[in-house]
């Protein structure tokens, strides 16, 4: 058997608005096929019936892919006026999914907003917007065509795990974010940042079996890099290497 690696997914309108549909780029699925997991979708649940237990016993392995932003208010603070409007069905399962999984130790993989929302579970905080910043690129907010482009280039800092599974001291990459961490959670370090601007653009949790995320997407690069193909195989690894 294949680990079993969860990724979370997001609620979807139709265009005509009359059905919503459970989504998921393929991309996301297609990555850990190819490193070897076995792609487990998971619904958007609230916890009253324990589903999130549920969820984890059911995974070796999580991806928290990206999406819209997180609610200021899960780190104290009111929404300035651009941050986007929040899904809170998806935040608060996210949250809880977070803690759980952070609580049991599984391995995690966070991607974009799924780093945002690891950080935020664990009591860091995020610049709402790139202007909340001065002196921050507008390169890591691209839209259209551009997400596909790798548009901006990070630093890989050496002695973390991140640099360890990619074996680069940089890389070009994608980018679709215009909010990034201001505070780090408490235990966790960067461990890649922007070069046009230092933001951080990874981090993990030293002390722990896997908790490795970024805020690009490694998703729509790893057919044609291997670096971040890596990043899937080595959530895979750790999840095969830690199931009972
Ligand atoms: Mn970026």
């Amino acid at each position: 058997m294949r680990p079993r690696i969860g990724i979370t997914s997001w609620l979807r309108d139709d265009s005509d608005r009359l059905e919503r549909w459970a989504a998921v780029r393929d991309t996301y699925v297609g990555a850990i096929r190819t490193a070897g997991g076995l792609p487990i979708i998971l619904p958007i649940a609230d916890d009253d019936s324990g589903v999130i237990t549920d969820c984890l016993a059911a995974v070796n392995g999580l991806v928290f892919t990206g999406g819209g932003d997180v609610a200021p208010a899960y780190y104290g603070e009111s929404a300035d006026v651009r941050c986007h409007e929040p899904d809170r069905e998806r935040d608060l399962f996210e949250i809880h999914l977070a803690r759980a999984a952070l609580a049991r130790r599984t391995p995690v993989l966070g991607i974009c907003r799924g780093l945002q929302i690891l950080n935020v579970a664990a009591g860091g905080t995020l610049y709402q917007d790139i202007g909340c910043r001065p002196g921050t690129s507008p390169l890591h907010a691209t839209r259209g065509e551009e997400r596909r482009k790798l548009i901006h280039a990070v630093r890989v800092l050496p002695g973390t795990r991140l640099h360890a599974i990619m074996g680069v001291a940089e890389s070009r990459v994608t980018s679709t974010h215009h909010q990034f961490v201001k505070d780090l959670a408490p235990g966790f370090r960067a461990t890649a940042e922007s070069l046009e601007d230092g933001i951080v653009e990874g981090l993990e949790q030293p002390d722990r079996p896997f908790l490795v995320a970024v805020q690009w997407h490694p998703e729509r690069m790893y057919q044609d890099h291997p670096e971040h193909l890596a990043l899937f195989q080595a959530l895979v690894a750790a999840a095969e290497q830690l199931r009972g």
